[in-house]
């Protein structure tokens, strides 16, 4: 049975930045869980950031992809540079995938990890703009496909065609 990547922290795991958790209530979610087939992961835990921690963003609202091209950091609102530990997390993030035989994911919006169709735009004030987080880029680029919390319906579906063809793309 196919596994499916999950966000640590819409499992209920308190591994936030502001030290909380963001639990889903998705149904298929709690089924898949319930059927042993999820793998939590949270990059920026397993990248040796601290809970809590102080809210990052990527620079300039670039993306995921900048960042693996080494073309934006990730900053606090201090200015602190915390690329690395993103980085390594996003690499964790796809041993974890791949261990698991895992090609599909299911990732927290809005987050410099975990985003996929939105991200803060790096001006630290609320504002959010198109693109992925760091983590999401790195499992795309790698074929494991992301969704995120609000698109798990999608993530069935495209589950589904992993079955019905070995891969839809
Ligand atoms: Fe959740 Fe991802 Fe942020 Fe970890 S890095 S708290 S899993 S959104």
């Amino acid at each position: 049975m196919e596994r499916i990547l999950v966000s640590a922290c819409l499992l209920g795991r308190r591994v936030r930045y502001d030290g909380g958790a963001k639990t889903s209530d998705d149904d298929l979610l709690a089924r898949w869980r319930a059927e042993g087939r999820l793998v939590p992961f949270c990059p920026e835990v397993e990248g040796g950031l601290p809970v809590p921690r102080p809210p990052a963003e990527i620079e300039g609202g670039a993306g995921g992809a900048a960042v693996l091209a080494g073309e934006a950091r990730i900053l606090t609102p201090d200015g602190a540079d915390v690329t690395e530990a993103f980085l390594s997390g996003a690499r964790q993030a796809l041993a974890a995938a791949r261990s698991s035989g895992v090609r599909v994911a299911v990732l927290k919006e809005g987050s410099p990890s975990c985003g996929s169709l939105r991200i803060y735009d790096g001006a630290h004030r609320g504002r959010t703009v198109p693109g992925q987080g760091v983590t999401t880029a790195l499992l795309e680029l790698n074929g494991v496909r992301v969704f995120g919390e609000d698109s798990v319906p999608d993530a069935a579906r495209y589950l589904e065609g992993l079955r019905g063809t070995g891969d839809p793309r």
